[in-house]
């Protein structure tokens, strides 16, 4: 069941695409330059994190690749799909879970699943039963029919996830997965992404912790002031750091310069000392 419930919908065209292609995507506020041209592939079946201090990019490029900030310049492509050109092919493929959700206070878990089917155009009992597997899966389904407004901060996670999931999507994109979450959830969302990515799903993830990005991505890329300044497995990126089998913090010490990753090696500190 929880299989089905998590495997991506075959929307065909774009199976030899690369799921997420990047083409010097960049975005500037202003005068100031958020990020700078990235380029990056992410492919089918990985689970791609997007890693790097407070203020690196990350948003802005979750953002962009979800299709609700427009890049001042290059291209977003998903499936093969471009996103200013094809948007409702391209975001068709997308479950975007954002940092700052939005949700319906006054309606049940049950109507925002519904509300949210909607929106991609889905209705009757094959949405009713996916509604079911959602909640059941999340563990949601004795509080259906209460107002989202008496749920608790994991549950909320919880009933976003299940709506990013509602369409079958073949892209997770998710801001900052781990954060808010207890130890319980985070383990939940941790096999749910295995298990989304072993269906053929693939997640492109962004965290400021060394801890996620190592224990959720098959790839990793280091983002800094608005560009990508190393890109790999965790491996790949220990040799790039030429650190052989040195503990984490030296490699992104490595390879981004100390200072500016000082606040990720905090929050590593911080984690290791817990
Ligand atoms: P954090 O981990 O703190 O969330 P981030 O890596 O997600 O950081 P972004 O939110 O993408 O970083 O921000 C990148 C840079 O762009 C930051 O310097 C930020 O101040 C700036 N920025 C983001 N949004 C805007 C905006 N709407 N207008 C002006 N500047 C912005």
């Amino acid at each position: 069941m929880v299989e089905e419930v998590l495997s991506p919908v075959d929307r065909g065209g774009g199976k030899t695409a690369p799921m997420l292609e990047l083409r010097r995507a960049r975005k500037q506020y202003g005068k100031f330059v958020a990020v700078k041209g990235l380029d990056l592939t992410v492919h089918r079946g990985e689970i791609f994190g997007f890693l790097g201090p407070n203020g690196a990019g990350k948003t802005t490029t979750i953002r962009m690749v979800a299709g609700v900030l427009r890049p001042t310049s290059g291209e977003v492509l998903v499936g093969g799909d471009d996103l200013l050109r094809h948007p409702e092919r391209a975001k068709a493929r997308i479950g975007y879970i954002p940092d700052r959700p939005y949700l319906y206070e006054k309606l049940s878990g049950g109507e925002f699943l519904r509300f949210v089917a909607g929106l991609w155009g889905r209705e009757g009992d094959t949405v009713e039963a996916r509604v079911d597997r959602l909640l059941e899966l999340f563990q949601l389904a004795p509080w259906k029919d209460e107002l989202i407004e008496s749920y608790s901060h994991g549950m909320r996670q919880k009933i976003l996830i299940s709506s990013a999931l509602i369409h079958q999507p073949e892209l997770i994109v998710v801001d900052e997965p781990m954060v808010g979450l207890d130890p319980r959830s985070a383990r939940l969302l941790k096999d749910l992404f295995r298990t989304f990515v072993g269906h053929g799903g693939t997640v492109f993830l962004s965290t400021h912790t060394l801890e996620v990005a190592e224990a959720l991505c098959d790839r990793i890329a280091i983002i800094n002031r608005g560009q990508i300044e190393a890109l790999g497995t965790m491996d790949e990126l220990r040799s790039q750091a030429e650190a052989g089998g040195a503990h984490l913090e030296e490699i992104f010490l490595k390879v981004t310069g100390g200072e500016a990753m000082s606040d990720v090696i905090e929050s590593l500190r911080q984690a290791l000392e817990r």
